[in-house]
């Protein structure tokens, strides 16, 4: 097999960690593997070199920025290749560049075009294990660009593709993806396997595990992405196509986002351009809008209310007092989403009303509803919302 591995950065946060990684990576080449290893930085390596070329400028440019937050990834790789080697399996670092990731020329936050794959594979072909530096890649001119923070999981994407490799490994601080949050309900279990869209589902309703563009990346090239622990041997969760999973589960999650506030607009008038003038200024501000819903007009006015991260209330409550009366506006931050996912809900009818009933027999009020093809979200009040994850854990036999 042809085995991606990512490590990332607090996987490899200081030399015993790059030494037990440097374990890791040895018994998957004994077992017979090929592998191509992709590192982060080490944790907080990033940081402290952005916070370097804050001390001379608030406004580097990006170009040096690229040169400079690069190389946090590349001692990372030299030191994995170093301990490996000494353990007697010949390793070979290699840079963005070396390995022929090619992308646009958007610096620091590029997108890789293309990837010659032919260093790595001579490299492979010789025996060595390829460990390359994540998070950057080179222009066709020749410049160092990087992906954008947290761009390693991307370049170990990407590469798997590039390699057509059997498996893409996710190497964090946890063991893997959950039917919810296991400080809520401690009989979460860990999901065996996902779809690529819940899981996109998921890293968009904020599970921190893994960057939906990696995800996005991943179903386009279709890799197989596995993420675990390196802190400990547990099997992790395989995100892959919906095919290859044999027994869908009707609900295979439940996400909790308590960073939620609802904007309600009384009495604005029922004609066309004005959603779209909202909306608009909204979207000019950089603001997020979820959940929208307009109720039916009467008489010649109508309500809306839409939720937004709660973070930028502050800065939507000033757009929409500039737009509006102050008196037909109410802000209200004590609201949280909780959303059911599963693929299994497009060949099932009666998913949702389940949820309603789940929730209305624990007398927990749904004072929103939104829902897509696998995905059924309800605002609710956040003090509920913990409640309303448990019951719907248990109601969807989740627990067992
Ligand atoms: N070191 C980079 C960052 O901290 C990239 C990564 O770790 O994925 O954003
Ligand atoms: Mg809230």
């Amino acid at each position: 097999m042809l085995v991606v591995q990512k490590y990332g950065g607090t996987s490899v946060g200081d030399l015993e960690r790059i030494e037990s990684v440097a374990k890791r990576v040895s018994k998957a080449k004994e077992a017979g593997n090929d592998i191509v290893v992709v590192v982060s930085a080490m944790s907080g390596e990033t940081n402290k070199l952005v916070g370097y070329a804050e001390h001379f400028s608030q406004t580097p440019s990006a170009r040096e920025m690229d040169i400079l937050l690069s190389s946090g990834e590349r001692v990372t790789s030299a030191l994995l290749a170093i301990a490996l080697t000494e353990m007697g399996h010949p390793a070979m670092a290699m840079t963005g560049r070396q390995a022929g990731i090619y992308t646009d020329e958007v610096h620091t936050k590029a997108r890789i075009n293309s990837i010659d794959n032919r260093a790595m594979k001579e490299a492979l072909d010789k025996g060595k294990i390829v460990i390359l530096a994540g998070f950057q890649g080179i222009t066709e001119s020749g410049s160092v660009t990087t992906l954008g923070r947290g761009g390693s999981d991307l370049s170990a994407v990407a590469v798997a593709g590039a390699l057509d490799a059997d498996l893409c490994e996710i190497y964090t601080d946890v063991d893997g993806i959950y039917t919810t949050d296991p400080r809520i309900e401690p009989k979460a279990k860990k999901i065996e396997k996902i779809s690529y869209d819940e899981m996109l589902e998921f890293a968009s309703l904020g599970a921190k595990v893994l960057q939906n563009r990696s995800v996005e990346l991943a179903k386009k090239l279709n890799v197989n992405l596995v993420t675990r622990s390196s802190f400990n041997d547990n099997e992790g969760t395989l995100i892959t196509k919906e095919e290859n999973i044999m027994e869908q589960p009707i609900v295979s999650g439940i996400a909790v986002d308590k960073n939620q506030a609802r904007i309600t607009l009384r009495g604005v008038s029922d004609k066309p351009g004005i959603a779209a003038e909202i909306f608009k200024t909204l979207a000019q501000n950089n603001i997020n809008v979820d959940m929208i819903i307009q109720n039916v007009g009467e008489d010649s006015s109508t309500n809306l209310g839409f939720t937004v991260p709660e973070n930028e209330l502050e800065r939507a409550k000033e757009i929409m007092l500039q737009l509006n009366a102050s008196e037909n506006l109410e802000f209200d931050r004590d609201i949280a989403k909780v959303s059911i996912v599963g693929v299994g809900m497009k060949s099932h009818s009666g998913v949702a009303s389940r949820a309603f009933e789940t929730l209305a027999a624990e007398n927990i009020n749904i004072e929103m509803i939104s829902t897509s093809e696998i995905k059924i979200s309800m605002v609710v009040a956040e003090k509920y919302s913990e409640l309303a994850v448990r019951a719907l854990h248990s109601a969807y036999e989740m627990d067992q």
